[in-house]
């Protein structure tokens, strides 16, 4: 059975690129009855934090990517990373290496001098163990050093290194503690990982992990590297193009849906697919749509496709996560009174509203706190001819049917009596409404508010 992970390090918020790492995983194991896990390695001590963790299981929360299994932390199975250390010594594919910092720099120095090859290579390599001394020593793995060393990447094709260009890496330090690259390899052939899908910046990684792999008797997983994201311009993404933790995305009003779809498409295709539910993405999704090169996020994109979710979402699923929008940016909750009108609008809302925010705008004769002052243009709509017709059809509203056609006419008789044309009284109807110019159309906003209220608003209007 196929199981993908997800392995990040919590020395930060999870930025848009780990996010797309983790859709990949979570795409790949739901598409084929397999698990996704949540490896969190924070073996880096210095820059791990709690915070981090937090926000990264916050970011996938947010974006619904459920893993399978209890999150596991890397530095708690550092005894077991040792121990494959010290069984690879016993094994002889890794040797006590007791050369001191001072050593090899020096040895750096004399290579470039005389121009050969930096690559360090300890004497202590082949030394017997009767002769080490009784000294600190690092362990390292015993590499090959003729022949290739062969990656098979679902993404990259072959990648071949020549042996004579790997060093041999260390794996345990002098205070006995394991490094990142074994911690690496040990937890991904003990949680059972089939496929790697990251980053291509551990391509490289990739090379040297294997010969660990080799050294245990392992299989090796199948390793898909993907390119990185870049930014509109092509180049490397910087904050400035919005390498963003993704809760900035939820802040900025995107819809979970809408990034899980758009990040599905940043660096893999369907096709010409770029619309599609999270089903379809689940049935899709494979190493072979994933590009060679580089995606570049866009904006204009994210947004278009953000859209068109909100407006096949269900009303209340989106009035849900309306919520969460709302939390992100510290908005108090909506008031019980405020949902109900939010969910009876909902489907004049969502109409070509790009983010949450675009809707929340939309729903300013909602939210908005009363009694309006009206905006500049608003104000000049509500002139004295404007406010006498509507102080004239507010007692004609009171006993109307309260349904569309009935409010159409009611309107466009007030209007076509002053010899107005209909459509002139709704810039005075959207002000006395909504406090605003632009609005969802003056019946939507009437028949959702109800006759009381739209009463009440174009009476204080017109005082
Ligand atoms: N912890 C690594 C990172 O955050 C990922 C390592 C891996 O996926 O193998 O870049």
């Amino acid at each position: 059975a196929v199981v993908t992970r997800f392995a990040p390090s919590p020395t930060g918020y999870l930025h848009i690129g780990g996010a797309r790492t983790a859709l990949f995983n979570w795409l790949y194991a739901r598409g084929r009855g397999g698990k996704f896990l949540l490896r969190i390695e924070d073996t880096d001590r210095a820059r791990s934090t709690p915070e981090a963790t937090q926000a990264i299981l916050n970011g996938m929360a947010w974006l619904g990517l459920d893993h399978d299994g209890e999150a596991v932390s890397q530095f708690e199975g550092a005894a077991r990373h040792a121990d494959v250390a010290h069984q690879m010594l016993a094994q002889g594919d890794a040797y006590k290496c007791f050369a001191t910092q001072d050593e090899i720099a020096a040895f750096r120095e004399a290579a470039k001098a005389a121009g050969t090859s930096t690559l360090y290579r300890s004497p202590w390599r082949d030394t017997p163990a009767a002769d080490h001394p009784d000294a600190p020593f690092v362990v390292r793995l015993k590499a090959p050093q003729d022949g290739a060393t062969v990656i098979n990447d679902e993404v990259q094709g072959t990648v071949t290194w020549q042996n004579d260009q790997l060093d041999d890496m260390v794996l345990l330090r002098s205070d006995g503690t394991p490094v990142y690259m074994l911690a690496v390899v040990v937890d991904d052939h003990d949680m059972g990982v089939t496929h790697v899908i990251r980053g291509d910046d551990h391509l490289a990684n990739a090379a040297r992990q294997s010969l660990i792999y080799r050294a245990m008797g392992w299989d090796l997983p199948t390793y898909a590297h993907i390119p990185l994201i870049h930014g509109p311009d092509g180049k490397k993404l910087s904050k400035r193009h919005g390498a963003l933790g993704v809760e900035e995305y939820q802040a900025m009003g995107y819809p979970a849906a809408g990034m899980r779809n758009y990040l599905a498409r940043l660096g893999w295709s369907h096709g010409d697919d770029e619309f599609f539910t999270d089903a379809q993405a689940v049935e899709w999704f494979g190493t072979d749509g994933i590009g060679k090169s580089p995606a570049r996020l866009d904006f204009k994109k994210l947004e278009n496709i953000c859209g068109q979710h909100i407006a096949v979402a269900e009303d209340a699923a989106l009035l849900h996560e309306l919520h969460g929008y709302l939390t992100s940016i510290d908005v108090a909750p909506l008031t019980d009174a405020q949902n109900k009108l939010m969910l009876a609008a909902m489907p004049v809302l969502k109409e070509r509203a790009k983010t949450f925010g675009e809707l929340v705008e939309k729903a300013y004769f909602i939210l908005g706190e009363r009694p309006f002052t009206p905006d500049e243009k608003a104000a000049k709509n509500l002139d004295d001819v404007s406010r006498g017709i509507l102080s004239e059809l507010t007692p004609q509203l009171q006993t109307v049917s309260w349904d569309r056609d009935t409010l159409f006419d009611a309107v466009t008789q007030a209007a076509e009596s002053h010899g107005m044309k209909m459509g002139k009284l709704a810039g005075p109807l959207r002000a006395a409404l909504a406090g605003r110019s632009v609005t969802p159309s003056v019946f939507d906003m009437m028949l959702v508010i109800g006759r009381e209220e739209t009463c009440a608003r174009l009476k204080d209007a017109a005082a």
